[in-house]
């Protein structure tokens, strides 16, 4: 069978996508489809490829796993899990760490966490307040706890028990505090809805809150977390401890990799309470433990945050010149808001363009979202704030 007269039509329909491109290869910032053409890769797989396509570190890393060991089981340990369980714990200060194989999954497990830990210690305290316009994932728990308009009743009836209260707005939480209460849980910046930041006195403000309360915080660092921001979590930039906090995303630079963490005192489930029959896999882990390495380098993630600024600049007088909205965001997350003028359009036009495509994102109608490989360079970056330049001029 020739493989290129396969069509798509036997892939469930759950997104738009184009017709006319098939993806076939990618290195660094830069994406080939199936006819030569190349594409400067602003959002790498959603914020995934953490490293770019391909790295060399990276590649080499999962090739020499996947010749040794792929998966001898969840029921025994495996080295490349419990190395990069110590980069975690050590990095982040909390005591024990959980593997999964997405975002929406290690949320899955702080919420269950919080709720086994509101039954031990808060008398059966089961309720985590979350936030409207926030993104957590796409199980039916996971939805449940995200802001998102109209996820209420898609899916209905929903999972009970995540009141949604308003970023930054302190009062709107306390008001949502009662006896039933485990914990808050959020984005330290809210990546789907558009780059929208907790600034660093709310984030002080509900662990604060937390202490005074008996609560646990619960930062989902699924998109902020792994050197996104400039640093290697967002939250810490406010100075402020989480009790339980997830990744995914960036850390497994491409491979289904995320994680759960807890702080010794968080930690409470007793064996069979959580598992998975892929998690911890050594595949995947090892690919967390180049990126982790790469990472940890001296002075990468100092690059991360000069090259965010960099960018951050670039869009400002990209906004300045084309009369667009405010800059947001940190590091090489970011957001541009573009007035009246239609995200969506400007993103295919994007896609599209004569000679060298450039792949951009609009999570909502008139923002683009930009989260490149946090290894582009200055010169990639000036070529897409070029290309953007011309664009918004056409
Ligand atoms: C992407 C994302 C998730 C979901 O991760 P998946 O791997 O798609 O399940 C959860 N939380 C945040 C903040 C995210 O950005």
């Amino acid at each position: 069978m020739n493989h290129h007269v396969v069509s798509h039509h036997a892939l469930m329909p759950i997104a738009l996508r184009p017709e006319h491109i098939v993806m076939a290869r990618g290195e660094g910032s830069w994406l080939w489809d199936e006819q030569g053409r190349r594409y400067l890769d602003m959002v790498q797989g959603w914020a995934v490829n953490s490293l770019g396509h391909g790295h060399p570190a990276l590649v080499a890393a999962i090739t020499a796993q996947a010749h040794t060991l792929m998966n001898p089981s969840p029921a025994f340990y495996n080295r490349p899990a419990m190395t990069l369980a110590h980069q975690l714990a050590e990095s982040s200060g909390l005591a024990h760490v959980f593997f999964a194989n997405s975002g929406a999954e290690a949320n899955e497990g702080a919420i269950k966490l919080a709720r086994k830990w509101g039954r031990l210690h808060r008398e059966g305290a089961w309720k985590i307040i979350t936030f409207a316009d926030s993104f957590h994932g796409r199980t039916l728990a996971t939805m449940s706890a995200s802001g998102k308009a109209g996820w209420d009743t898609m899916f209905a009836p929903q999972v009970p028990g995540f009141p949604k209260a308003r970023l930054n707005d302190l009062a709107s939480v306390e008001s949502l505090v009662d006896a039933e209460t485990v914990a808050i849980m959020l984005e330290p910046v809210q990546g789907e809805s558009g780059v929208w930041p907790a600034t660093p006195a709310f984030l002080q403000g509900l662990r604060a809150l937390c202490d005074r309360e008996g609560m646990l915080l619960i930062c989902d660092e699924v998109q902020t977390g792994v050197g996104r921001t400039g640093r290697l979590f967002a939250h810490q930039a406010a100075g402020v401890a989480a009790d339980i906090m997830t990744l995914g995303k960036g850390l497994g630079g491409g491979l289904p990799l995320a994680a759960l963490l807890a702080s010794e005192s968080a930690s409470c489930f007793a064996p069979g309470e959580q598992g998975g029959t892929f998690n911890g896999n050594p595949l995947c882990v090892s690919a967390g433990v180049a990126v982790m390495t790469e990472i940890g380098r001296s002075g990468f993630l100092q690059e991360v945050a000069a090259k965010g600024a960099n960018f951050a600049q670039g869009l400002r007088s990209l906004a300045e010149r084309h009369t667009l909205g405010e800059v947001r965001g940190e590091g090489l997350l970011l957001a541009l808001e573009l007035g009246d003028r239609d995200g969506a359009g400007l993103v295919t036009r994007a896609r599209d363009r004569a000679d060298t495509g450039l792949l951009i994102n609009a999570p909502r109608p008139h923002c683009l979202r930009f989260m490149p490989a946090l290894t582009i360079s200055r010169e990639e970056i000036d070529q897409c704030c070029a290309m953007l330049d011309e664009l918004l001029a056409g």
